[in-house]
């Protein structure tokens, strides 16, 4: 089972993952957008710790919820709403649940997703985190290790890829040859499912 602990150890390793990645996800954010998306997510999940340690709260929904709300007010730019959107809707899809299964946290996972999907109106193959989200969740049910291998093997496969979605979709064509930053920091918040389950 998962506990409040895991879900804490989730978002402290993602920030700490964001941390140390934020000066490559800028730079790969330079060619095809505006050189931003690392200190956009690093302002953010440091305000999702910080936050976290004051409120303290004890169920998964509810250190989701609160992990997206402070997304969604502390990062600049289209990945705020979006990423804040994936936790609090993962977050509430998981209930006042003191602990969830492996199953479960997939499943609302998915629901995550999906709300991602609905509000960027991104599909899998735009160019965006949505082609590292899908595969994960895909294989999710597998365990956190697959599932951040399948999310590192889709944000390589967006470099081939021409964006459809956000700023990169303004460069066109110009945007093929270049791996997308929202695609590689969804790929980081994954791999932390591994770090906090000690799998
Ligand atoms: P901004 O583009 O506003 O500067 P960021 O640089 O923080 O925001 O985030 C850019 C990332 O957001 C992109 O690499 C892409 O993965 C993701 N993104 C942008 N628009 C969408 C969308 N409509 N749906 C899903 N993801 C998107
Ligand atoms: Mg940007
Ligand atoms: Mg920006």
């Amino acid at each position: 089972m998962l506990d409040a602990d895991f879900f804490r150890r989730w978002m402290t390793a993602a920030a700490a993952s964001v941390d140390r990645e934020a000066e490559r996800l800028t730079a790969l954010d330079s060619p095809i957008g505006d050189a931003d998306h690392g200190s956009n997510l690093q302002r953010g999940f440091r305000a999702v710790t910080a936050t976290l340690e004051k409120e303290a709260p004890d169920t998964p929904g509810a250190i989701l919820q609160l992990a997206g709300r402070q997304l969604i007010s502390t990062v600049g730019g289209a990945s705020g709403p979006l990423y804040g959107t994936l936790l609090r809707r993962t977050g509430k899809a998981l209930g006042d649940a003191t602990e969830v299964t492996e199953q479960q946290l997939t499943d609302a996972v998915r629901e995550g997703v999906d709300a991602v999907m609905a509000l960027g109106g991104a599909a899998p193959g735009d160019k965006t985190m949505i082609d590292a989200l899908v595969p994960a969740v895909d294989a999710l049910a597998t365990s956190f290790r697959a599932a951040a291998a399948a999310a590192e093997e889709g944000a390589v496969a967006t470099i081939p890829l021409q964006a459809r979605k956000g700023r990169a979709s303004y460069l066109g064509e110009r945007s093929i040859g270049h791996q997308d930053p929202g695609a590689t920091s969804s790929a980081l918040l994954i791999a932390a499912l591994v770090e906090a389950s000690g799998e």
